[in-house]
């Protein structure tokens, strides 16, 4: 047959939307879309005969290829149907060790929360309804008392993140005046936010006091003019300058603030609330401390160390929270339902040490023990073993992080199943697992693949396996 008739051995879009076995597709998502799926993989056998030359192969070899394409075509358009229908945004399987992964959804949420979450938001709440009152309440009603009861500050609320908890509090308390920061502050967070320019957004001036490695009380208090608004400190949490270093503390800085009237900010980034020294971590300043040591306000991520939804909370002075409460602002960066149940269940974990590293998941993980994470290692090395796999398969000792611009100098001792592939490189092998219906991620090391168990759940070891033998 010549390329030219083949075209005609093509069935209509008309002939394929009556065909039973697509039926069933045009009922569940619609006539629509499966034609336009038809036109689409039809159009594909079109541009595969028009690139036919002669050469490579006989106009024969085509004509046989096309006829064994033909009677799959209706499967082929099925097969599409469920791709597009699938959600772009879906779980993933982190192997890679980071805790706090930002490109993977940074802090995971607990399942019994989310089923408590679920019956909220798939119905009406008491959003913003004080049910003791009878009338109308404040959304951040259902968590502030938890807040201030756990940091010790008078208010608290919280905002979509918290990049605009410091837009907002530069916007509302600063604006046209000077903010004092030290030199050694003036960090990048990521995503291109930086201090400075969150400064020159809220009409707020920058006053850099000090220098890079070592700053002062005498420089903060030298800076001070009529026109200061604000003392803000930003707590370096994504680097760290060692050696010849020298920075003032919230507790030497509270009273210079409060002789001068001024109000003291700290943004602490990540914003422990439990001590991480027990986890053999180094120090991180907790909230607690901050407000403590006589800060003004104290803002924080929803979901960094605090291991809960993504929100940027404020907690401090009521007469500051006032202000920022009623800052139009405010209504453009206000949480949602979803944010406010999960940040209240995520809050009463922390009542109880011992509850709050059980129940939620970063600081379960960060918290898991040399023996649970060699057991869990061997346990996916013996399962990748028995499914006789072309890949050597062997257990290494790696380091976890907790990542999210969290402690970045700091390593957890951690247990690793290590992957070699026999037949595919390994980058090839890197690039299968993200292509994977559960996209599969780790690190490559030494021309091997890494999967960190500390970020992984051993009830997913087996669709792991699974997925591997697929791939190979
Ligand atoms: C991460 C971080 C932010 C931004 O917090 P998001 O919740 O990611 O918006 C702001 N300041 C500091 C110091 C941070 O570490």
């Amino acid at each position: 047959m010549k390329k030219c008739e083949l075209y005609r051995c093509l069935p209509n879009v008309k002939t394929l939307l009556e065909d039973v076995e697509l039926q069933s597709c045009i009922e569940e998502y619609g006539r629509d879309t499966v034609k336009e799926t038809i036109q689409c993989e039809l159009g594909k056998l079109r541009a595969e005969i028009s690139q036919w030359k002669d050469g490579q192969e006989t106009e024969n070899d085509l004509e046989i290829r096309m006829k064994e394409k033909l009677p799959h075509l209706t499967d082929m358009v099925k097969e599409r149907m469920k791709e597009k229908q699938r959600p772009n945004i879906r779980p993933v399987i982190n192997g890679t060790g980071t805790i706090l992964h930002t490109n993977l959804g940074r802090a995971p949420i607990n399942e019994e929360h989310f089923k408590k979450i679920a019956s909220v938001v798939c119905g009406y709440s008491n959003m913003e309804y004080d049910l003791d009152a009878g009338r109308r309440g404040e959304r951040y009603s259902h968590f502030e008392e938890l807040l201030c009861k756990l940091t010790g500050a008078e208010a608290a609320m919280a905002v979509n993140n918290n990049a605009a908890s410091v837009l907002l509090i530069l916007s509302a308390l600063a604006k046209g005046g000077e903010t004092v920061i030290s030199h050694g502050e003036l960090i990048e967070i990521g995503g291109k936010f930086r201090i400075p320019d969150v400064l020159e957004q809220s009409g707020s001036v920058l006053t850099a006091v000090g220098t890079t490695n070592k700053t002062r009380l005498e420089d903060y208090e030298r800076a001070i003019t009529e026109n200061t608004n604000m003392i803000l400190k930003v707590h370096t949490s994504n680097y760290k300058i060692v050696g010849f270093t020298e920075s003032v503390k919230i507790g030497e800085l509270a009273p210079l603030a409060a002789k001068y009237s001024i109000p003291l900010v700290e943004d602490m980034g990540s914003g422990a609330f439990v001590d991480l020294e027990r986890f053999g971590l180094s120090h991180e300043p907790t909230v607690q401390e901050s407000i403590a040591g006589g800060a003004d306000l104290v803002c924080f991520s929803g979901d960094k160390l605090l291991g809960g939804p993504q929100a940027g909370i404020i907690v401090g002075k009521i007469k500051y929270i006032e202000v920022l409460k009623r800052h139009p602002l405010t209504r453009a960066l206000r949480i949602d339902k979803f944010t406010v149940a999960a940040l209240e269940l995520v809050l009463r974990e922390y009542l109880s040490k011992e509850k709050a590293v059980k129940n939620i998941p970063t600081l379960r993980m960060i918290g898991k023990t040399d023996d649970e994470t060699v057991k869990d290692a061997k346990k996916l090395c013996r399962m990748l073993k028995a499914a006789n796999l072309s890949i050597q398969v062997s257990l290494r000792p790696c380091c976890s992080q907790v990542g999210g611009g969290s402690l970045p100098q700091e390593t957890i001792p951690s247990m690793a199943v290590a992957i070699r592939p026999e037949q595919i490189s390994v980058t090839k092998l890197e690039e299968q697992m993200h292509h994977c219906s559960i996209p599969m991620f780790g690190r490559i090391v030494n021309d091997e693949i890494l999967l960190d168990v500390r970020t992984m759940n051993s009830k997913d070891f087996k669709l792991v396996v699974s997925q591997f033998s697929d791939i190979l």
